[in-house]
């Protein structure tokens, strides 16, 4: 007697490139990494797919309080994807600093956010 498959099913819009396939995810225990994904394109479109259900990641854009400018804000992101359940503790050290010009895009604000290992870095100059 074949056992019973658990197959519960989440809807996504693939987001590796512009064109937007709409994907429907399967948690199966018989496919290759749990999951069985239709509506792909391409094969970016189940890797997309697999991390968005295992390791969901972003990256955080913000802005963090500029100290000695005519600018009130420095906007900022984090160099990489972190983990989407990082992002409350994120911008939680986000607010907490306040930047010094001259800043340069890419310089390192926060060396490893939220114990994230990935830095927040300034996304324009501010002389
Ligand atoms: S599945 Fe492939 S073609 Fe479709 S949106 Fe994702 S990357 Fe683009």
């Amino acid at each position: 007697m074949e056992k019973k498959r658990n197959m519960q099913s989440k809807e996504l819009i693939c987001t590796a490139c512009p064109i937007g396939c709409r994907l429907t995810v399967f948690q199966d225990e018989k496919s290759e990494n749990w999951f069985r994904v239709e509506g792909n394109s391409c094969k970016r479109g189940i890797n997309y797919a697999i991390a968005e259900m295992t390791d969901p990641r972003r990256i955080l854009t913000s802005t963090v309080k500029v100290t000695n400018s005519h600018y009130k804000r420095l906007p900022v992101r984090t160099r990489e994807a972190i983990p989407k359940h990082l992002i409350f503790s994120c911008m939680n050290e986000i607010n907490r600093i306040e930047v010094i010009t001259p800043v340069r895009m890419g310089d390192i604000l926060i060396d490893n956010i939220a114990s994230s290992g990935i830095p927040l870095i300034a996304s324009r100059n501010l002389e």
